[in-house]
Parts: C-alpha cells; sequence; structure tokens
C-alpha cells in the first residue's frame, strides 16, 4: 500500500496525537480526503487480477483501518475532554461521513467475495488463528448485514434497517421530550427534609435557571435518584415515581403524549422480520450471532438459574426493609417509592458507615501508586510517568508500561478530574491499536479517563471507594487493549472480543479494591500515612453486600424480559409485551410495581441503545469474572502464576479466540455461578 497523503493534518503515522495541531476548520477537509483516500484503496485491492490473499487485501484493509482509527481517535477524544463550539461542530459533520463509510463497507459485495475467496482458498489453512479469526469475523458481519440475500430480500432488509434505526431514534427522542416535559418546583424547605446539601445546591440551581424562587426538581438521575433515596416527604418521593415510571407512555401525568407503546411494537415487529430474512427464527437467534453464549436455552437457563437461588434472598432482604419501615415510620405497607429511601436509612442504622469515612484513605496519587503495583505484581510490568509528550489539559498525564525483559507493551494517557468542557462518566478509549506493519510494530495506546473532584488547594484529590473501584475497572480495560500480543487491529485489545465477555477483565480487576493485601499497598492516611484500620475496612466489606439480592433480581428481571420479548416474538400474536413483563416479574421480582408502572417505555437500552436481547450480558460477564477471580482466593491474590495465566489467556489474546475457549483454557472448565453467588452474599 502506497504512503498515502502525507501531509493530512490529522495524521501522524509514526508518532502520537498532536493535539495541539488538530484545528476544528482542518478535520473535515482531513476527514474528507481520508475517506476519498480509503474509497480508493478499497476499489484499487478489490481491481487486483491476482488470486486475494492475506497479504494482497486483508493486511491491507486492517491498515486502512488503523490509519482512519489514528487519525479519527484523537479528534473523538478531544471532543469528548476539551470540547468546544466549533470542534463540536466539526465532530458532529463528520459522523455520518464516517457511518456511511462503514456501511457502505459492510454492504460492498464484491468485499465480501474477496473474504470468501480466501477463507476457501489454499492459504486459509496456513493462516494462523488470529488471521482466521479475522476472515471469519469479516464473513459473519457481511451475512449478518444482510450481504448474501437476493436482490430482493436484501432490498427489504435496507428498508428494515433504515426504518429500525429511525424508530429508535423515535424512541430516544420521546423519552427525552417526556423527561424534560416534567419538573416539581419547591417552596417550602421543610419538603426538602433528609436531602443532602448537594441535591439541594442541584434544585437550587435549576430553580435559578428559570427565574423561579426555591428549588426544582427533575426527571434527570442527579435530581431524581436522591430524592428516591433521601427525601423524607412521602408524597413527593410517590409523585417523582410516577413520573419517572410512566415516561414516555400511555400513562402518568404525561399519559399518551409521548407513547413509545406503537414504536415498541414496530420495533419488535421489525427486528423479528430482519431476523427472519437472515435465516434466523428470531431476534435473540440474531442477537447471539456475535456472543459468546451458544443458544438462546443457555441463557435462558442461566438467567433462571440464578433467579431461582436469589429470589428467597431477594424476599427476605425486602421483608427487611418493610420491618424497618414499620418500627422506624409507621408504615403499614411497603410502597415501591419507599423502598430506596428505607433501604438507605437502614444501611445507615445498621453500619453507621458513610462513604465519606473512606475518602482520607484514598488520595489520588497513592491509589495510582497501587493501581501501578497491583499491576506490577499481578503481571510483572513496570508503569511510569513520561514526560515531554503534548497533552491537551495540564491535569492530563502520559505513561508507558514495560514488561519484565525492559521491551515496552504500550502508553496511556490518564486524564482524572471533571471539569467544563469534558464529558460526564468514566471511560476507557483506544488512541492506537496494536498492529505489525512492513514498516514494524505499532503499540498500543489507551485514554483512561474519570470525573474525579479536582484537588483543593494543597490536598489532594479524596476518592470514596467506589471511584477507585471505576479507576480499577477502567484500567482493566486499558490492560486489555495495551497487553495484547495481537497483531491485527481488528481482534487485538477489546476488539472482536464477543460483548458479553468484554466486562471480563475490567469486572476483573476491581476485586483487588476489596482485598486487604491489596489495599495494604496503597489505602494510607493522607496526613498521618497510617493504614485503613481494621473497623473500617470489616464495615466497607459488610456493607458491600447490602441488599445484593435485591438487586440482582431486579437486573435479572430486565435481563429476562428482555430476552422472551425477543424470544417469543410471534408476528400474528404481536410481541404480548405486558403479559411477558407481568410474567417475568411473577417468576423473579421481589417488589410487584403498581398496574401504572411503565418501566419498558423507558427502557431506552434495548429499545434504543445496543442492548436488545443483550442485557443479560451484564450478569455473564460478572459470573465471567468472579469465577475467575475465584482462583486468586484459592492461590492468593498476588499468586504469580495465576495472574500470568489470566495475563496470557484473556488479555494477551483480545479477540483472536473464542470467549468461552479462552475461559475454559484459564479455568479447565466452563464458567459457573457459584463464585458470583459466593461474592454477592448469596449462598449457593
Ligand atoms: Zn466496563
Amino acid at each position: 500500500m502506497p504512503a498515502g497523503n502525507q501531509a493530512n493534518p490529522l495524521l501522524d503515522l509514526a508518532g502520537l496525537p498532536c493535539f495541539s495541531q488538530i484545528r476544528p476548520e482542518h478535520v473535515v477537509p482531513a476527514v474528507d480526503a481520508l475517506l476519498t483516500e480509503a474509497r480508493e484503496t478499497v476499489e484499487r485491492l478489490l481491481e487486483q487480477t491476482v488470486p486475494y490473499t492475506w497479504d494482497s487485501l486483508v493486511q491491507p484493509l486492517e491498515e486502512l483501518g488503523q490509519r482512519l482509527g489514528r487519525a479519527w481517535s484523537p479528534v473523538g477524544h478531544l471532543h469528548s475532554v476539551a470540547d468546544s463550539e466549533p470542534l463540536r461542530e466539526a465532530y458532529n459533520a463528520c459522523l455520518p461521513k464516517l457511518t456511511s463509510w462503514h456501511t457502505e463497507l459492510g454492504h460492498n459485495e464484491r468485499l465480501r467475495r474477496a473474504y470468501r475467496a480466501i477463507a476457501d482458498g489454499p492459504e486459509y489453512p496456513r493462516l494462523n488463528g488470529a488471521q482466521r479469526k479475522v476472515v471469519d469475523n469479516a464473513l459473519r458481519d457481511f451475512h449478518l448485514a444482510g450481504v448474501d440475500l437476493p436482490p430482493d430480500k436484501k432490498a427489504r432488509f435496507k428498508a428494515v434497517s433504515e426504518e429500525l434505526s429511525l424508530l429508535a431514534s423515535r424512541f430516544q427522542q420521546h423519552l427525552l421530550d417526556a423527561t424534560h416535559a416534567w419538573t416539581k418546583h419547591i417552596t417550602d424547605p421543610a419538603t426538602l427534609d433528609g436531602l443532602p446539601e448537594s441535591a439541594r445546591a442541584l434544585a437550587w440551581q435549576a430553580a435559578e435557571r428559570e427565574a423561579l424562587e426555591g428549588w426544582v426538581f427533575t426527571l434527570e438521575l442527579p435530581s431524581y435518584t436522591p430524592v428516591m433515596s433521601y427525601a423524607a416527604d412521602r408524597e413527593l418521593r410517590r409523585e417523582m415515581y410516577e413520573a419517572y415510571v410512566t415516561r414516555a407512555s400511555d400513562q402518568g401525568p404525561h399519559a399518551g403524549r409521548w407513547d413509545n407503546s406503537q414504536l415498541m411494537e414496530d420495533i419488535l415487529r421489525l427486528r423479528h422480520e430482519m431476523a427472519g430474512l437472515l435465516g434466523f427464527a428470531n431476534y435473540a437467534e440474531y442477537s447471539l450471532a456475535r456472543k459468546m453464549a451458544r443458544g438462546t436455552d443457555e441463557v435462558l437457563q442461566f438467567l433462571r438459574d440464578l433467579a431461582r437461588r436469589s429470589k428467597p434472598m431477594a424476599q427476605k432482604e425486602l421483608a427487611e426493609v418493610a420491618r424497618f419501615a414499620r418500627e422506624q415510620g409507621g408504615l403499614d405497607h411497603l410502597e415501591p417509592w419507599d423502598v430506596a429511601y428505607y433501604s438507605e436509612r437502614l444501611r445507615q442504622h445498621r453500619y453507621d458507615f458513610s462513604q465519606e469515612d473512606l475518602r482520607p484513605y484514598f488520595a489520588v496519587p497513592n491509589v495510582l501508586e497501587g493501581l501501578f503495583q497491583v499491576a506490577s505484581r499481578l503481571y510483572g510490568v513496570q508503569i511510569r510517568e513520561r514526560s515531554g509528550v503534548e497533552l491537551w489539559h495540564p491535569q492530563a498525564s502520559f505513561y508507558e508500561i514495560v514488561g519484565e525483559d525492559g521491551e515496552s507493551r504500550g502508553q496511556f494517557y490518564l486524564d482524572l478530574y471533571a471539569r467544563p468542557h469534558k464529558r460526564g462518566g468514566a471511560w476507557m478509549d483506544e488512541c492506537v491499536v496494536r498492529m505489525r506493519t512492513a514498516r514494524g510494530l505499532e503499540l498500543p495506546v489507551a485514554y483512561l479517563t474519570c470525573n474525579f473532584t479536582p484537588p483543593v488547594g494543597d490536598d489532594p484529590s479524596l476518592l470514596i471507594h467506589q471511584e477507585v473501584t471505576t479507576l480499577f475497572h477502567e484500567f482493566g480495560h486499558g490492560l486489555h487493549h495495551m497487553l495484547t500480543r495481537v497483531d491485527y487491529p481488528s481482534v487485538s485489545g477489546t476488539n472482536g472480543v464477543a460483548w458479553d465477555a468484554v466486562e471480563l477483565p475490567s469486572q476483573f480487576l476491581e476485586n483487588w479494591c476489596w482485598e486487604r493485601e491489596a489495599l495494604d499497598l496503597f489505602a494510607r492516611h493522607y496526613r498521618t500515612g497510617t493504614a485503613l484500620p481494621d473497623e473500617l475496612y470489616r464495615k466497607m466489606r459488610s456493607a458491600r453486600n447490602l441488599q445484593s439480592g435485591m438487586q440482582m433480581v431486579r437486573q435479572l428481571e430486565f435481563a429476562l424480559f428482555d430476552f422472551r420479548l425477543h424470544l417469543e416474538y410471534e408476528p400474528g400474536a404481536g410481541s404480548r409485551l405486558q403479559q411477558i413483563l407481568d410474567e417475568v416479574r411473577e417468576e423473579v421480582a421481589a417488589i410487584r410495581p403498581p398496574a401504572f408502572n411503565r418501566f419498558a417505555h423507558g427502557f431506552s437500552h434495548i429499545f434504543a441503545g445496543g442492548y436488545a436481547a443483550g442485557y443479560y450480558s451484564y450478569k455473564w460477564a460478572e459470573v465471567l469474572s468472579s469465577d475467575a477471580f475465584a482462583v486468586f482466593e484459592e492461590n492468593g491474590v498476588f499468586h504469580r502464576e495465576s495472574s500470568m495465566h489470566f495475563l496470557q489467556t484473556f488479555l494477551e489474546r483480545g479477540g483472536s479466540e473464542d470467549a468461552m475457549d479462552l475461559f475454559v483454557a484459564f479455568r479447565g472448565r466452563e464458567p459457573r455461578i457459584d463464585a458470583l453467588l459466593r461474592h454477592s452474599g448469596i449462598a449457593a
């Protein structure tokens, strides 16, 4: 492949991104140029008369993807962490261009035939496992995009796909409109009893924005959640609960105004049709084509088994809250809008412990040092800060990971603190994916982003334990990306990993935040240097599993509802949505919501996100990470042989092999749910 347009301002193939060189006005022309060049490259590759081979087709296409990724990733990253109006405009202008490029590639019939020729040709058996996986995945994705279909069905498939993306965005729009349409204006401070200062401040700001006296509450989660957990005013909780669980439906304060009912029906019908065109019996089967779970029965059995074992515990926990609410609040009947409130009071009553108590032991410099030491003891890597690398903000920093033999394995940017123009949340993203080309080896680079409270004055930023866990979680994804040994970007690191297995390395690393031996490496008082006291550690551990039965069955209710909805769709009968929901609740749930509850109308994970017939993935991945961690409970949390085995099996191999094969290679057997039940405090 020719070197191409090296003058492109977004692209420096040799080095790290030059963030200061990314000018919004250059972004659109640069992306246009890259896409034109990419289209020409694909044409040229397909024109060749020689038989298609790995080197003549797949490798150049992998390099093409790497080239686009390297150019686009820093733009997307800056848009997330240092946004400006012109950059956002440029970013949004490029998104549809990139989407249509990917769609075009995924629907390229000649390209599919070329991959087919390689898969059927004499070279295929000689390719290594990762290369074969690249070819197999490509053919699978062509198939799932409808490329194999005869012309009439293909046209229908395209129409259905387009209609589905339209319906999904309408669903989301309804939900947004309904969420924004409802507010609660309060002028009597007595109504705010129990609410923490942060929630009051937020409501006060909201009122100020509308030029109102007092406080305004909304259905956005930062406003809604504290009311449900802390507001002593029962009527306020009931009112907000009703408004929240009836959004975009035929019930509640805005009944019928943005009703998603018909959209949901249409989405389910079209998904069923789409799956049918591809030869699947239903959409649940279609969804599993890219997942680790091998069949719909396996998923159903998995969810039902977990539910059977956790429901008694959830019922016991609920009875406990009801008793506490009777004793403390004189409540005859615990309603759904009382559960979070009395659960929170029960937690304070029983453990006399707040997340705040732990902050002094989790100063950011200590936590980072501890995180790097944990990685070092597990995988023999050294992590050191590197200066002289261009960054986008003084709060950001840059690190290199070096292996035991001194070789560089990867690098990462770290950007920990919240600030204006930075998107909320925590995530790991790819900057560069590991790839071997004729020019040599390109090492992986990651972005690790969090939104912790920045340091004030001379004191370091102090984290709550949940934030420590978040950092470990994202770093787990980062290690998956950076310690990979796979040289082909589409199956390197987290790429090509089954959706229901991709959270394994991240959830796995979280476990070290709960182990005394690991905490002793870094949980020291930031002023006195004393270790985390035993009593505090014990409280933290015992509060961990408060109501884990109730949390478990709630997730299982969502997962089973989602899966059955897509599995049992029958064209004649429609979705039978309410019937399935009722049955699932009867089977799984501890709390029975009131008849007006329309939670499904706001379930955007499955109606507007990527989780359709895939919500079970959350629990699935937890089973994998718990079961993997059980090895360390048996052998010791820093048992070197086990951690090196984990490194070589999961972290280094990325998506180059089936997730189940990798799991069996690590554990010597298929996953079992026992460890998750034990870690959640639910007896097996
Ligand atoms: Zn994650």
